[in-house]
């Protein structure tokens, strides 16, 4: 994918931009803040009770530093770094730095841009997960976000191919759902919950279920309200 839309598709008249991304951000943000209870919950079941609170600190500084890192000058790679250094250093755990290498390999692969199309933004998405995927090691059915970020990802990749950009994004969405649901009744094979084994069968995984409000935040702060399907 090379980013550029094919002709006569009409997304040429669609473009995201920066603030597109702070509106992103700051709706993973409130999402993660309305269920940190139920994030942390997930992760006492079969990890160490820290994911809700460790990812609501982290997502408030990110929002603390928006105004900032989208200010004069500002693109999307130099947005993204800082989005990702920030979670990094303040989520902590295992999920900090995947999801901060998610976001420091979604700028890089942005750009020094202000407005992009959407196929850059899923080629973007691409770049982001196979960040995660080089640096956690984990594979489809391990039990772990990547199980809901690649079916997220290639969705939009296939979707953004038919015309309806808020369309790919609700299904990308949906697909992030159904792939954290398929491994719920799996055995967590990465990170504190693989030392459960067999106890952490029906439980959903936390990361996973982070991922998802990854990609409903997405789904309402970037395509336009059309009601999509
Ligand atoms: P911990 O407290 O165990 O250091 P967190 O609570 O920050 O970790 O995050 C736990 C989540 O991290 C898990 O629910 C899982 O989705 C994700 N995770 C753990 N290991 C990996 C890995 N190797 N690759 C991708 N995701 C992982
Ligand atoms: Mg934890």
């Amino acid at each position: 994918m090379d980013g550029a839309p094919p002709a006569n598709s009409g997304y040429s008249e669609t473009p995201i931009d920066v603030s597109g991304l702070v509106c992103w951000l700051a709706r993973f943000a409130e999402l993660i803040a309305r269920d940190r209870g139920r994030l942390t919950q997930l992760d006492a079941a079969i990890g160490d009770g820290d994911y809700g609170v460790n990812m609501d600190r982290g997502m408030a500084a990110v929002v603390a530093r928006l105004p900032e890192l989208a200010g004069e000058g500002a693109t999307a790679r130099s947005l993204c770094s800082g989005i990702g250094l920030t979670m990094i250093s303040t989520v902590g755990g295992t999920s900090g730095p995947l999801y901060g290498t998610f976001f420091l390999r979604f700028g890089a692969a942005l750009g020094d841009v202000i407005v992009f199309s959407p196929w850059q933004l899923a080629a973007a998405l691409s770049a982001g997960l196979d960040g995660v995927v080089t640096r956690g090691r984990a594979k489809l059915g391990d039990k772990t976000m990547v199980d809901a970020m690649i079916p997220a990802v290639t969705t939009i990749e296939t979707e953004v191919a038919s015309g309806n950009w808020s369309t790919a994004l609700a299904r990308g969405a949906r697909a992030a759902a159904a792939g954290c649901a398929r491994v719920t009744p799996l055995v967590s094979r990465k990170g504190r919950a693989s030392y459960l084994g067999e106890r952490s069968v029906g439980h959903a995984d936390p990361g996973a279920t982070s991922t998802v409000l990854l990609f409903e935040a997405l789904r309402d702060a970037v395509a336009p309200a059309d009601g999509g399907s």
